[in-house]
């Protein structure tokens, strides 16, 4: 075997399942120790230092100075007992994954040496420099620093010895730099918008909190392997490689026993995520080998949203420890199913309902149809939103397999709440109403089964589906940071639901009741966002016709679909709604496109690189060994040696043939890439990429993998799919 390979298998079976130790036996015994939560603010906190945490958590308000002196030296002794030598302002910047830059407790003495210092002034605001985060052009060179501020919201944490201070990420203008200072930002929009509507069905809502329960796929590969593969390691993806023989066929990994090294693993990553106040509940096998899934109890969708981006880094330092590396990337091995991060998602209120969950009571029904009608409302206006907020250069791998395709956003309802909708667009008239027809309908109404939790049908093709009390947006990435979805759909059900008080209240002011109201306005949404409802497939070919004869879109190249956040009813959301103004939202969607062009240009050179030095050479030698061989059948048989090396001569002239269009591709690729990269313009820049440098990608693959598989596998330099799919 190559060398290369060969070393990383030697490692690979010399590996033992490392074991595991817990915290605690019970997990609520040790759950959030590493947290400053409420229960530790109470103890360390004087008690208005602890009202005021309280009052910005519950109710946004700011904190003074003084008052945060208080919290920053409470915060810092619980740090500081829990062996915390420094602090960092943890954000999310708009690259992949999380920034910290740490600094030491320490500052001078007066009486000379060092002492533990930590004042509201460092906890409130900071400035790293970090002015090579990507901002689309936001932050000019003279003023190029961003500042960090903190989010009392999402409570501090500990990770190893820094305590970590969830922050927002905003330049000095303003403008945000990051993920959470919109999603904050839309989440108080839904609350406001949404307690407008509850008013209409129960007074006592005063504050309605957006939820999300999200569920990580992974993969995981040996550390071994994956340092072999240049691609995984600078891609996150395999570039190449011919599929196994066997991989997902017999469907015998999904929900599988677990094998020990990876339990030993996955309890290591709950017990962290525990310390961490990360709520994990659910660990199983997933479809493809070495594919696996966890899931928390769902949140708030802020905290929600940190833990996943907690949880991501989690899995990664984790799989170290056990000599496995996780693999975050939509689509690391062709052919088999990719991963996705379903993001379960719900509204509820201060009085505890969720109100995706349908009531007892007509009133309460009512409520939860209105809830459900403005939400599909939402999806159909902004579908292309929608889908820009999740379609990145990795998930676009996930488009038209069979994993939930978002390339035609469509919504699941299923056949009860179906029933629903329909009973009010039959039933309400749009003259006055008489009270039977009334009476009757909300009887109707007030008769849905309260089974429905239990009831619902699943639909695992569609994008955004009904699940009974929540909607599922099952488009996410795998590795994406779930706000840049949250934002978009939190901010168009904010929208919607303004607008649907807006309407409802014009009419009550014409003297219609208010019931009638509401399924008037209701009736009339059902009517126009219906195209947007799809039980069927949504894998199959009928639904692209179908959907192209409802006026859906349906787009599946990524720097198109990224259009989606410029449109005009795109950029009027979100500076109605006070997410973005038009500027802030341009400089974000360069940094996607950015990032888009980016990405692969990457994977262009890796391929090119790996097809020049690893594959090229590979083939030669293997023909070498060929040519050699009929040479001495030659020598051996004479002219006899044709019908001899017969299929020798074959293979040699195929060989040829696949290295010479890996060589001429490789050329043409990188020609492609200089004459994209005299384009100065972004979003071009990026357009350009996708047509002319991107095919080259998929191509120069299959030349590689046809290769693969005539190559003595002895001289093959990197580990196969079978290898890096079936060995843990
Ligand atoms: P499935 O694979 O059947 O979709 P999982 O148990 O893997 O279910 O994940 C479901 C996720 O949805 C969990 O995180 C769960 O807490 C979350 N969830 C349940 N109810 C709600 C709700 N009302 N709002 C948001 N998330 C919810
Ligand atoms: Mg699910």
């Amino acid at each position: 075997m190559a060398s290369f390979r060969l070393a990383a298998f030697q490692k690979l079976l010399e590996r033992k399942p490392v074991e595991v130790k817990r915290e605690a036996d019970l997990t609520s015994d040790f759950y959030a120790c590493n947290v400053f939560d409420r229960k530790k603010m109470k103890k360390y906190l004087s008690r208005d230092a602890y009202n005021a945490v309280i009052d910005a958590i519950d109710n946004g308000t700011t904190i003074d100075r003084k008052v945060a002196d208080g919290i920053a030296t409470g915060m810092k002794a619980w740090a500081l007992e829990n062996g915390a030598t420094h602090y960092t302002h943890w954000f999310q910047p708009l690259t992949d994954g999380t920034a910290e830059k740490h600094d030491a407790f320490i500052d001078h003495s007066e009486m000379g040496g060092v002492v533990e210092a930590f004042s509201g002034k460092l906890l409130a605001q900071q400035e790293p420099d970090a002015s090579s985060f990507p901002n689309g052009g936001l932050r000019q060179t003279f003023e190029a620093r961003g500042y960090t501020a903190w989010d009392p919201s999402s409570p501090a944490f500990i990770i190893g010895t820094t305590l970590c201070i969830p922050t927002i990420f905003i330049s000095y203008t303003g403008e945000a730099l990051d993920y959470k200072a919109p999603l904050l930002k839309a989440l108080n929009a839904v609350d406001k918008a949404a307690v407008g509507v509850c008013q209409y069905f129960d007074k006592n809502v005063t504050k309605v909190y957006a939820n999300l329960g999200w569920e990580q796929e992974y993969f995981l590969v040996d550390e071994a392997l994956y340092q072999a593969r240049p691609d995984l390691s600078l891609t996150g993806r395999t570039l190449m490689g011919h599929s196994s023989s066997k991989d997902q066929q017999l469907s015998d990994h999904y929900f599988g026993s677990i094998p020990e090294r990876v339990t030993n693993f996955m309890i290591d990553v709950e017990n962290e995520a525990y310390k961490l106040g990360i709520p994990c509940k659910t660990r199983h096998n997933e479809v493809a080998p070495n594919q696996f899934e966890l899931a928390p109890i769902y949140e708030e969708c802020n905290l929600a949203n940190d833990h996943n981006q907690l949880i991501m880094d989690v899995l990664n330092r984790v799989a170290r420890h056990h000599g496995f590396r996780v693999l975050l990337h939509e689509k690391p091995f062709a052919g088999i199913n990719g991963s996705g991060k379903h993001n379960n998602w719900s509204l509820s209120t201060n009085t505890g309902v969720v109100l995706y969950s349908p009531g007892k009571n007509p009133k309460s029904n009512m409520q939860f149809l209105t809830f459900v009608v403005n939400t599909i409302m939402a999806v159909y206006k902004h579908q292309d939103l929608l889908r820009a907020s999740i379609l990145t250069a990795s998930n676009s791998h996930r488009l038209g397999g069979h994993e939930a395709p978002p390339a035609i956003v469509s919504a699941f309802l299923g056949t009860e709440v179906n029933k629903m909708l329909d009973l009010i667009e039959q039933n309400v008239s749009d003259k006055k109403m008489t009270p039977e027809e009334k009476t009757s309908l909300k009887l109707n109404i007030g008769r849905i089964p309260e089974i429905l939790l239990d009831n619902t049908d699943r639909n695992r093709t569609s994008p955004f589906a009904f699940t009974g009390n929540r909607f599922e947006f099952r488009a996410v990435g795998s590795s994406a940071n779930c706000a840049s979805a949250m934002i978009a759909l939190n901010t168009a059900v904010a929208d919607q639901l303004t607008e649907f008080k807006t309407e409802v209240d014009a009419l009550i002011d014409k003297g219609v009741k208010k019931d009638e109201a509401i399924f008037q306005v209701l009736k009339k949404y059902i009517g126009i966002c219906k195209p947007i409802r799809f039980d069927g497939n949504g894998y199959s070919e009928e639904w692209v016709k179908e959907a192209e004869k409802r006026g859906l879109t349906n787009i599946t190249c990524v720097p198109q679909s990224l259009q989606g956040y410029l449109s005009e009813s795109s950029k009027a959301l979100f500076s109605k709604v006070g997410i973005f103004d038009v500027k802030e939202l341009e400089g974000r969607v360069e940094v996607e496109y950015e990032k888009y062009m980016k990405k692969i240009q990457i994977e262009a050179r890796v391929l090119g690189d790996m097809s020049i030095n690893h594959i090229v050479p590979t083939a030669v030698k293997y023909q070498s060994v060929l040519v050699e061989n009929v040479k001495g059948l030659k020598e051996v048989f004479g002219d006899e040696y044709k019908t001899l090396a017969g299929n020798r001569l074959e293979l040699i002239r195929e060989i040829s043939e696949h290295v010479t269009a890996i060589k001429n591709m490789v050329n043409e690729m990188v020609e492609a890439r200089k004459v994209a990269n005299q384009i100065e313009d972004t979003v071009e820049l990026a357009f350009a990429y996708d047509k002319t440098v991107r095919p080259y990608i998929g191509k120069i693959r299959y030349h590689i993998d046809k290769l693969e598989l005539i190559i003595d596998d002895e001289l093959w330099p990197l580990p196969k799919y079978r290898e890096m799919l079936f060995n843990r």
